[in-house]
């Protein structure tokens, strides 16, 4: 059973759900939720309007492993399973019930690599989500990912987004940075107020200070044996068209078809998972 808490507000409003390490080693979001939590206890923050859910700890086990998963990627298999096997399974079976219950969906996670810049997945770009998004203060914005898993019938992208958007709710999931970067948690706990502001159910207005750039995402790789990324690349890191992008061990290359961006390159992919994604400027 997954640990919840829940505020009203004073005023009927908006039903918001915030998880937080749905990967289990992503903690910028829980320490931004235990803050947040502690807040509206102490009467720091009043919620005046609507209601609020925050999950702060999505992956129990694996949280407490300080890893990210512990059959499967929770945020792969988010739906009803009849006869759920994996721990993971299980725990998709409470929070698809929580996003049914809810109105609004923000999903918190971190990224992989020192430097990595926050970034918001919109994944479906309704105007519900662009309002939302509106009041996140992060510099991009991804999208494409529903198109490019659209193709790959093994692979399943059973996300917290993706179930909020089939059950006409909406939903963004947060890259705060760095996991273990404390700035990420300071990026998880503003978006947190500010999405709350947006809805008018804290005081207050939304500071956002710049405009976002859109990257439209084109593939993703899957580590298919042994190998390496050719460099430290930290996620939006620059890439030029024929750029060699990581290697096998059996020698074989990865290089880029076109000048862009490389996205939440994971340098410690296990075989068989998403190793670095590819995104462009363009449409
Ligand atoms: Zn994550």
């Amino acid at each position: 059973m997954i640990e919840k808490i829940t505020f009203d507000g004073v005023v009927q409003g908006k039903k918001i759900l915030i998880l937080g390490a749905v990967h289990g080693n992503e903690t910028a979001g829980p320490n931004a939720l235990f803050k947040v939590i502690d807040d509206i206890q102490s009467y720091r923050i009043n919620l005046k309007r609507g209601c609020v859910t925050f999950v702060p700890i999505c992956n129990l086990i694996a949280y407490q492993k300080d890893v990210r998963q512990v059959d499967e990627n929770l945020n792969r298999v988010i739906k009803h399973h009849d006869n759920p096997i994996t721990y993971e399974q299980k725990i998709a079976n409470e929070i698809s019930s929580l996003i049914e219950q809810n109105d609004i969906l923000l999903d918190l996670h971190s990224t992989h690599c020192q430097g990595d810049v926050p970034f918001v997945f919109c994944d479906y770009p309704t105007s519900d989500n662009l309002k939302l998004i509106e009041a996140i203060d992060v510099d991009y914005v991804l999208l494409g990912w529903p198109q490019i898993y659209s193709g790959h019938a093994d692979i399943t992208d059973y996300s917290t987004e993706r179930y909020a958007h089939d059950c006409h709710k909406s939903g963004v999931t947060l890259e705060c940075g760095y996991h273990k970067e404390p700035k990420a948690t300071d990026v998880a706990y503003n978006a947190v107020l500010n999405v709350l502001k947006q809805y008018g159910m804290i005081d207050g207005i939304s500071h956002i200070s710049h405009c976002k750039t859109n990257i439209y995402l084109t593939e993703f790789i899957i580590k298919r044996k042994n190998g390496r990324l050719c460099q430290n690349y930290k996620h939006l890191d620059r890439i030029l068209k024929g750029q060699k992008i990581a290697q096998y061990d059996d020698g074989e290359v990865l290089t880029a078809s076109q000048d862009g961006y490389i996205l939440l390159p994971n340098g410690s992919a296990e075989i068989g998972t998403e190793w670095y994604y590819l995104g462009t400027q363009n449409k």
